[in-house]
């Protein structure tokens, strides 16, 4: 019940902007239309709490959501595969790797990736900042009910393979918001990290 309760608490562009830095907290970050924004209402059950419409280009933020007094969720900002200017691209590298090496309440990063469009550039420079950070990754492969059976378990097993190379502690699930396939498993994940 306490993903139910996730309200809205701040927004920061940076890391001196953040909250308190107390507590835990668990991110999620994703390339933009992986499917994030789903992810997050889903396993909050809630329907509008991360936006789904987001202006490219914008300066974007990173988005804090408040589970308990101790507990909270991030939504990083990601970012899409066409024409993001170069300066843009520069500032996410420098706000996200300072976000993940210096935040010493962020538990655990949650990378959303499109099940039939895995490991991204993008998602490489998360795994590589994740292990730098000695921070446990959760793999997160949505839009499942895209691909049959067979080919989500390829996926899993391929994917699996390359972030468990990164570090060992890291996982991988598969998920699907429309069907509300693998919510158990991540709250199982994140109330781990969270010590709920
Ligand atoms: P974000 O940009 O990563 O936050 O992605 P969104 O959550 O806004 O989703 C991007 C698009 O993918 C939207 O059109 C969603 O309706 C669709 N989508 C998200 N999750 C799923 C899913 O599990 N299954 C299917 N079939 N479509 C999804």
């Amino acid at each position: 019940p306490i993903y139910q309760g996730a309200r809205f608490l701040t927004a920061a562009a940076r890391l001196e902007q953040c909250p308190v830095d107390q507590g835990r907290e668990v991110a999620f970050s994703g390339r933009s239309n992986a499917g994030k924004s789903s992810v997050i209402n889903t396993i909050c059950h809630q329907n509008a709490l991360a936006r789904t419409s987001k202006t490219p280009g914008r300066t974007q933020q990173m988005v804090f959501f408040q589970l308990d007094d101790s507990r909270r969720l991030v939504d990083l900002p990601g970012y899409g595969y066409a024409k993001v200017p170069e300066a843009l691209k520069r500032d996410w590298q420098t706000q996200m790797s300072a976000y993940l090496e210096q935040r010493r309440s962020l538990v655990g990063l949650v990378l959303v990736m499109d099940i039939r469009h895995p490991l991204t550039e993008f998602d490489q420079h998360m795994l590589r900042w994740g292990g730098r950070a000695n921070l446990p990754i959760l793999a997160l492969l949505t839009k499942a009910d895209k691909l049959k059976s067979g080919a989500v378990r390829t996926a899993e097993r391929m994917v699996e393979r390359v972030v468990t190379a990164e570090q060992e502690a890291n996982q991988v699930a598969t998920f699907s918001s429309l069907r509300r396939h693998g919510v158990g498993v991540v709250h199982h994940i994140l109330d781990r990290w969270l010590e709920i």
